[in-house]
């Protein structure tokens, strides 16, 4: 793989992930992510802790994906202090030299690889539409690029009418742009939810994608966390690896619902609510004893190494 140089811009890899058959002639429709394979409930998932070591078992190899806020960090009120605590990030390391690792996350790809500062992982930002890897592999994938000029035209015009909308907070990612109403008192939500249809109403190539207390403004184009996992998949030659997924948020659904066949979305949290996830763990502190059970696992075996050298 360290040969292979996997760099696509714009829409061309759609072509190769299969993406473009949702995408039409016109190459941009409405591009809301499909919801289906929600065929479980939340509180009704048995635990990963048990599950792990019969999956790592049968599988060949393997790919780690993880999301970050909710997942390797608690939530915290402002997003800018939610750091990984040391003990988590060796785990992370660790495990990035035993199996492929990836980290998932709509926050800017930067803006992770610094909080995370694992020099193996692969990186995967702005919900799916930034992917980088460590340097030998070369492999990147920026599928935003051609709506950046939209994007920041929707900055400028979110910034401008947040203003009147105290607690609103504008954050810009490369390729996305988060509009957080976590602070914003409850009878302003509505003016929110206004505003962006307002701005959308202008960017016809951009779309709405909802969060936990947070709307997500996107390239309008066929593309989340789940096809980007693929895509990874793919360009790391592990098609016939097992995919982990471990994540809180309703838009790692994009992701277990792509793995619901060959691969195990784990959900993290208390929340009840409908799920293609397979596995659950209650918190972070779940999630990082997790990990730490998969090391010797994976060490124990020479499948967790062949994982790593094919990717
Ligand atoms: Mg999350």
């Amino acid at each position: 793989m360290s040969e292979r140089t996997t760099r696509r811009t714009g829409e061309s890899v759609l072509d190769r992930s299969g993406a473009n058959a949702r995408l039409g002639s016109a190459g941009r429709t409405d591009a809301r992510s499909p919801r289906t394979g929600h065929t479980r409930r939340t509180g009704e998932l048995p635990s990963a802790l048990d599950a792990i070591e019969p999956l790592l078992d049968a599988a060949r190899r393997v790919l780690l994906c993880l999301d970050y806020d909710g997942t390797l960090t608690p939530i915290v009120a402002r997003p800018e202090i939610a750091e990984l605590d040391v003990a988590t990030r060796h785990l992370v390391r660790e495990l990035a030299g035993l199996c492929a690792t990836a980290i998932v996350s709509g926050r800017d790809r930067r803006d992770i690889e610094r909080r995370v500062q694992v020099p193996e992982a692969f990186y995967v930002g702005s919900h799916g539409f930034d992917v980088g890897g460590p340097a030998e592999h070369r492999l990147a994938l920026q599928i935003g690029e051609p709506y950046l000029a939209s994007l920041d035209a929707a900055e400028r015009l979110l910034r401008a009418g947040s203003a009147r909308l105290p607690g609103a907070l504008v954050e810009r990612k490369r390729f996305s742009i988060a509009l957080h109403s976590r602070m914003v008192a409850r009878e302003l939500l509505p003016a929110v939810g206004a505003l962006v249809d307002e701005v959308l109403a202008q960017l016809p190539d951009l779309r709405r994608e909802p969060g936990k207390e947070v709307i997500e403004v996107q390239p309008n184009v066929a593309w989340d966390k789940g096809k980007s996992v693929l895509w990874l998949k793919d360009a790391l030659g592990l098609d016939d690896a097992l995919a982990l997924h471990v994540g809180d948020d309703l838009t790692d659904e994009t992701v277990f619902t792509v793995l619901a066949d060959d691969g195990a979305g784990i959900f993290v949290g208390e929340e009840e609510r409908a799920t293609a996830a397979r596995y659950r763990l209650r918190d972070t502190e779940e999630v990082a004893l997790l990990l730490r059970r998969m090391i010797p696992l994976l060490r124990a075996r020479t499948v967790g190494r062949a994982g790593r050298t094919a990717g």
